[in-house]
């Protein structure tokens, strides 16, 4: 749409810093234990394995862009990363594809419907609406490069494994628990390719997609991906570009818009940042040119979302000065400069 025509313009940025190591880790550790004894919300089991989560689990994991690490309490616990595999996925896509493929093929609207919806799919024409759904993930996960399942599969783990800066296993205890019973995510992307809205089989997409949401992660490596797309794409851990600065720009665009379901709204007016949630409880925030934060704790909310870690980011997104859309008023120095007040 404009991005042809504002192509060969620089991109500028100017983001600001997080405050000092000592600030972070003592905001972190405030965030966890304010939060800790929180109970509300409950465990997925859509999934019968995921049922099987501690409950008390609570994990809060800060990843500067210079790649510094701020830790509190269940970091190292291992999860299966479920829809936060969309955000990457659709970062992957979208350098090899580009922004205008992806913004016509998929779309950049939020459904306003719940993630696993079928009828969001009926309403819009066929239209997949965004990668951060369950249709627009099939959708984009048949779109990664590959001539095969097998080889697209391959490009998922690799892809992922590079944001994360180390190599991602599967759970093949989710992946199976997951492909028994996903009749919905088999329909949505039956639904889509009667469509002809879906470049590859059908079945053999939602087993790709299936294993895609079965990688399993901690709250310490979900940081590290979300601080690469902070870092222009570059993993401040690794120093390896994973993506363009570019494509970072965008990914963080439309999980402003999308990442956290029907939510996202709400979400942004709450806390003012870029995120993406998934169904095991974690949450990505990012902050862009500044890092990014990750949040774990199974029991979720009526849309999906994890009740401790919303706390904790709008804690965290105050205190840290994270907020996209928050300024303070400035002072004019005789020198003609400006700084905030
Ligand atoms: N694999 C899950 C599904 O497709 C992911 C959903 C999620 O995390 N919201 O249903």
């Amino acid at each position: 749409m404009f991005a042809a025509d504002v192509q060969n313009v620089p991109q500028e940025a100017f983001t600001g810093y997080l405050p000092t190591k000592d600030r972070v880790d003592d905001l972190v550790a405030q965030a966890h234990q304010r939060y800790a004894g929180h109970t509300d919300g409950t465990v997925a089991d859509y999934i019968p394995i995921l049922a099987e989560a501690n409950p008390n689990w609570f994990g809060l994991a800060l990843v500067g862009i210079n790649g510094s690490t701020h830790l509190a309490g269940d970091v190292d616990v291992h999860f299966s990363i479920q829809s936060i595999s969309k955000a990457f996925v659709f970062a992957l896509v979208c350098e090899s594809i580009g922004h205008e493929a992806v913004h016509e093929r998929i779309g950049v609207n939020n459904t306003g419907l719940a993630f696993n919806s079928v009828i969001a799919v009926e309403l819009n024409n066929g239209s997949p609406m965004n990668s951060m759904v369950n249709a627009g993930a099939i959708a984009t996960t048949a779109m990664m490069p590959g001539d095969t399942a097998e080889e697209q599969w391959g490009a998922v783990r690799s892809g992922l494994s590079r944001f994360a800066g180390r190599q991602l296993e599967i759970d093949d205890g989710v992946y199976l628990s997951e492909m028994r019973t996903n009749k919905r995510n088999r329909s949505i992307a039956g639904l889509l390719d009667s469509y002809g809205r879906l470049e590859k089989d059908p079945l053999e997409t939602v087993d790709v997609y299936t294993r895609q949401c079965a990688l399993s992660v901690t709250a310490r490596d979900l940081a590290v991906m979300g601080a690469t797309l902070a870092d222009g794409g570059v993993n401040p851990v690794t120093g390896e570009r994973v993506v363009s600065a570019d494509v970072a720009r965008d990914t963080l665009s439309l999980l402003a818009s999308c990442g956290m379901y029907e939510k996202s709204g709400e979400w942004l007016f709450e806390i003012g940042l870029p995120a993406k949630s998934g169904v095991t409880g974690g949450i990505i925030s990012i902050s862009p040119g500044k890092g990014a934060l990750a949040t774990f704790s199974p029991p979720l909310d009526s849309a999906g979302n994890s009740v401790r870690g919303q706390r904790a980011c709008a804690f965290l997104s105050r205190a840290l000065g994270l907020n996209l859309f928050a300024s303070s008023a400035h002072v004019s120095h005789q020198d003609g400069s400006l700084t905030h007040s």
